[in-house]
């Protein structure tokens, strides 16, 4: 009998579900190019702090909903020396069990059923379930690579949204957004009262200019709030850790309905968290691991006769192919257990493209890229 909810059947499949799949019955060594997992450990610094945390027993209690006030002024502390955005702890701030976690409730306390919510293709799969788990119902907004995957604003019917998903730099695409961008999209907000829920995810991966937040904007803390995840700066993806920033009456919404949801971060993890936003050189080493292994990958493919923009920022290449991108990467793992995400996963419109994620050590992505020339035919 299956006991699933409507609700829960109505979500698409997993989208990475058919890839594991395929994973399951390939024979040999398989070099996965496919996750967005960083690979390398959590830096040392952090490991200590959380060593010394855990050795008070008031980590050992509940932690406040909100997250330690030592945790949101060190975020405040960052946010002003990061964006020269100054920011209240005291209600513009919000821990997060991961961004996902804020990501994945937040509707749940700005919409009401059968309101529309902008999501963008190719994008991060959970805004779209969590759309339709919160009740609220997908309008698709394609993300085109002849517009640098940036929404076309003056072509969305803003009629019944009452939010809008957004992720620069972007995940699937790797492509950035600028001020300009910004702007344009915080005037987008007030006209139609469309709540931005801005995701910065990969803000501290980048190899260009800074990636700006939409707090920098005039007006960007009356439209919206912005996530930010210590799992890909910081190498923390296993310890759950994010926070959300912003408009305070929907900062405080989204702790308002978690105080039901969950009981708050570990407490060591907060002390943890708060050493890693005092970071002094670490994240600059990540971004000099990153491109290391972009410019390997990168102009290993292009020999391939891959077409290859050099991304700015995150930590994925995506690539046009020919044809169904499933079919490319079944073909791609058979011929040469390299594995990669099709586009198809992220969304229709990620259709023609495969995702080449960083996330694997220099000699792994040299060794995938020998294989490519070897033995597949793009
Ligand atoms: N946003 C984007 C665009 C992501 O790619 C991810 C993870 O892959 C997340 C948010 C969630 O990150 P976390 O919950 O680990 O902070």
């Amino acid at each position: 009998m299956n006991r699933r909810s409507d609700r829960l059947k109505s979500l698409p499949e997993y989208p990475f579900a058919r890839i594991t799949r395929l994973k399951k019955g390939v024979k040999r060594d398989i070099i996965d190019l496919g996750i967005g997992d960083p690979d390398l450990p959590t830096p040392e610094y952090i490991i200590s702090s959380l060593k010394n945390a855990i050795d008070d027993p008031i980590t050992h209690q509940y932690p406040p909903y909100n997250g330690y006030l030592s945790l949101r002024k060190e975020i405040a502390l960052w946010y002003k020396k990061r964006f020269n955005v100054s920011l209240s702890p005291h209600n513009e701030i919000l821990p997060l069990l991961g961004s996902k976690d804020g990501i994945s409730h937040i509707l749940f306390s700005i919409i009401n059923p059968s309101d529309y919510v902008l999501v963008p293709d190719p994008g991060y799969p959970v805004y779209k379930s969590a759309t339709i788990l919160a009740g609220g119902i997908p309008k698709i907004v394609p993300l085109l690579s002849q517009n640098g995957f940036l929404p076309d604003l003056d072509n969305i019917d803003p009629k019944g949204c009452k939010a809008f998903f957004l992720n620069y730099p972007n995940n699937p695409t790797a492509a950035v957004c600028s001020l300009d961008f910004l702007k344009n999209l915080v005037s987008f907000a007030r006209k139609n009262n469309i709540i931005i829920l801005f995701d910065l995810a990969y803000s501290e991966v980048y190899f260009d200019e800074k990636p700006p937040s939409l707090l920098q904007i005039e007006g960007g803390i009356d439209v919206g709030i912005e996530f930010h995840s210590f799992s890909k700066t910081y190498n923390m993806a296993g310890w759950r850790l994010g926070f959300c920033v912003g408009n305070r009456d929907i900062i405080q919404s989204l702790l308002s309905l978690k105080t039901n949801l969950d009981s708050g971060i570990f407490g060591a993890v907060q002390h943890a968290g708060i050493s890693a936003l005092k970071d002094e050189g670490f994240v600059e080493e990540m971004r000099k691991v990153y491109k290391r292994r972009l410019d390997i990958l990168a102009s290993g493919l292009s020999s391939c006769g891959f077409k290859v923009d050099m991304p700015k920022a995150t930590f994925y290449l995506f690539l046009p192919i020919k044809g169904s991108s499933f079919d490319f990467s079944e073909r791609l793992l058979k011929d040469t257990g390299v594995v990669v995400t099709p586009g198809i996963s992220f969304g229709e419109y990620g259709e023609g493209f495969v995702r080449f994620s960083l996330t694997s050590p220099d000699d792994k992505i040299e060794e995938a890229v020998a294989r490519i020339k070897k033995g597949f035919r793009i």
